[in-house]
């Protein structure tokens, strides 16, 4: 069965329009470099801002460009949300850049009190990423109550915000997470034991095969990797979606409901929600 990303994104973007239908909220995006994958994202993030009527205001920064300079620039914004895309060129030093970002418009997510505030069980914005999949697993009546759920990733952008989410005391959390990464050793054993994969590697090191799956498993794709013209996750989508109960495609599966959670957040920040929430 197919976990349809798409059709949650759509829906999203319905409550998003209601709720900006007198007041448009404004998005700044920045983007360093021409990297062709950044590039991809940032122009389908402003594509889904044009379709919901949210302003965007994007700023190309050549990949020579200083922190400082990325710095004032997010300082001088009146928008309601900030976002940075990343990765960053090396030379950037993206902890410095990142903690400039008023928490009360990091939609992303990223500035260190807003992940605080995640890990505390107190989230001002939710990880778009995490907050997405969280999403996929409302809409299909997926509960994460007492499963065993597998995350190969440990990125503060995926991996960590899912732990917070995941293993937290609410209705869409209460899971036990394991978590895997570059040294852990037979990710196979460990993946064979889940109720639930997340898996998101994006690299040509990594593939997330049959044999690495029980009968029953959902398996949720977060990983893109580009093979010439076309796009894949880590599964090897034919032979994993034998066994999975439930999947997530790429394209079409978490990337779609990640964009509508930065709107999503974004519409949040403008409503000025920043009391802080509980679970
Ligand atoms: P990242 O920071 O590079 O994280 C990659 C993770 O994969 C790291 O934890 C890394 O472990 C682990 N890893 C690498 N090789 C591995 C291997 N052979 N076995 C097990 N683990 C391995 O990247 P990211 O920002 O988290 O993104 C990960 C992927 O998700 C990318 O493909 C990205 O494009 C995609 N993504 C998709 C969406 C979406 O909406 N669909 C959103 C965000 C990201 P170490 O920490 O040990 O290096």
């Amino acid at each position: 069965m197919i976990l349809n990303g798409n059709l949650i994104a759509s829906r999203i973007k319905e409550e998003i329009r209601y709720r900006i239908r007198n007041q448009k909220p404004i998005l700044a995006i920045c983007l360093v470099g021409d990297d062709p994958a950044s590039e991809v994202y940032v122009n389908r993030k402003c594509k889904t801002c044009d379709e919901v009527g949210i302003t965007y205001d994007l700023k190309k920064f050549p990949s020579q460009v200083s922190s400082q300079k990325i710095v004032e620039w997010i300082v001088d914004q009146k928008s309601d949300g900030i976002i940075v895309q990343l990765p960053l060129p090396n030379h950037l030093d993206k902890n410095f850049i990142l903690k400039h970002i008023n928490p009360n418009k990091d939609v992303d997510c990223f500035h260190p009190e807003n992940q605080g505030l995640l890990m505390t069980g107190q989230p001002r914005f939710l990880p778009c990423t995490a907050a997405g999949i969280s999403e996929i697993f409302k809409y299909y009546d997926i509960k994460p109550k007492g499963k065993n759920i597998v995350l190969v990733n440990r990125s503060l952008v995926v991996g960590q915000p899912l732990v917070s989410i995941l293993t937290q005391d609410h209705e869409w959390g209460n899971a036990t997470v394991t978590v895997c990464h570059e040294y852990t050793k037979d990710i196979k054993k460990v993946c064979l034991g889940a109720d639930i994969i997340i898996t998101a590697v994006g690299k040509p090191n990594f593939r997330l095969t049959e044999e690495m799956v029980s009968e029953g498993t959902v398996v949720i794709d977060v990983g893109i990797f580009r093979e010439g013209k076309k796009i894949r996750g880590d599964c090897v989508f034919e032979e994993v979606s034998q066994k999975a109960s439930w999947i997530t495609p790429v394209p079409g599966g978490v990337g779609p409901v990640t964009v509508a959670m930065l709107l999503k957040n974004t519409v949040e920040a403008m409503e000025n929600n920043d009391e802080l929430q509980s679970w």
